[in-house]
């Protein structure tokens, strides 16, 4: 069984919540950190015995200065002005370079070569829950949806076949549908705000285009009546349970700001979660 904790938008408790349902499920489990922007799965559940491996996830051209003459035609042709003919040779900016090849195709001396350029980490470690799959985009690098699929992968060896809690990427672009592709389960979390209920209207739409079983929880949900109902009514719209409610609680601050999951604490979040999850695995 695979769960994908999602939320269009960030900052609405997503590793909160995932982090909960970890908690709260007894047995082995497998985790993954599917917000390779900024993944803090590991924060909660620190790995130890760690393997780091680095990542190559995007091409780059590179230009050789020696067989280059100067002409320019990468530079006409390239799209992204990544490309840029200097006294002696062209040179191509990194960070722009989208690794298209179409430089490579017009160039007449075969200069230019495209080359795997390293993006990212990805770690492995062993938590208290059981393996944690997560990854590190280095800054300025792209292609996130690729190591998505990545950590998605190891975390899904065929010789383990324990459940598989993933912590998704806010948003609904790449690395969302990289995150959601497969898993058994989608559990969408969101809050009673205009941002957070625009932003759970596009995921809606992007998970039903997937044909994903949905979920939802509506974390906060009495900072705004009105915002819940409209929650609400989107979720009866579109058929999507919703599996818990879980109050304002400064008990949650309190547990992020220690790195814990919240349901190690007594308090009325904490309540909620292990309802949420009672309600969720039944029906699974
Ligand atoms: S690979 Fe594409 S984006 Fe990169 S320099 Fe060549 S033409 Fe430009
Ligand atoms: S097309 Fe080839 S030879 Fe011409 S500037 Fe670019 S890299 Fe140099």
């Amino acid at each position: 069984m695979k769960i994908a904790v999602v939320s269009g938008k960030g900052g609405t408790g997503k590793t909160t919540v995932a982090a909960s349902l970890a908690d709260l499920t007894s047995g082995p489990l497998i985790l993954a950190d599917c917000d390779v922007d900024a993944a803090n799965f590991g924060l909660v559940f620190p790995a130890k015995d760690t393997t780091t491996i680095p990542y190559a996830g995007r091409e780059v051209a590179c230009i050789c200065a020696n067989i280059c003459t100067g002409c320019g035609a990468c530079e006409d042709v390239c799209r992204f002005s990544a490309v840029h003919v200097n006294e002696w040779a062209a040179e191509v900016d990194p960070l722009s370079c989208e690794g298209c090849g179409t430089c490579t195709l017009v160039c007449p001396t075969d200069a230019v070569t495209l080359k795997k350029m390293i993006s990212g980490e990805i770690i492995t470690g062993t938590t208290e829950k059981g393996p944690l799959v997560s990854a590190k985009l280095f800054a300025g690098s792209g292609n996130s949806g690729r190591m998505v699929h990545e950590v998605k992968r190891r975390a899904q060896t065929p010789d383990l076949d324990s459940p598989v809690i993933i912590d998704g990427p806010p948003g609904i672009g790449c690395p969302l549908i990289a995150t959601v592709g497969g898993v058994d389960a989608v559990l969408m979390v969101t809050e009673p705000g205009i941002s957070a209920v625009h932003d759970l209207k596009r995921l809606v739409t992007v998970c039903k285009g997937l044909h994903l079983r949905m979920f939802a929880v509506i974390n906060r949900y009495d900072l705004s009546k009105e915002l819940d109902r409209e929650i609400e009514k989107l979720c009866r719209e579109e058929g999507i349970p919703i599996v818990g409610r879980i109050p304002f609680d400064e008990h949650v601050v309190t547990a992020v700001s220690s790195c814990i999951p919240v349901t190690r604490i007594s308090c009325p979040a904490a309540e909620a979660l292990c309802s949420m999850k009672e309600i969720l695995f039944s029906k699974l």
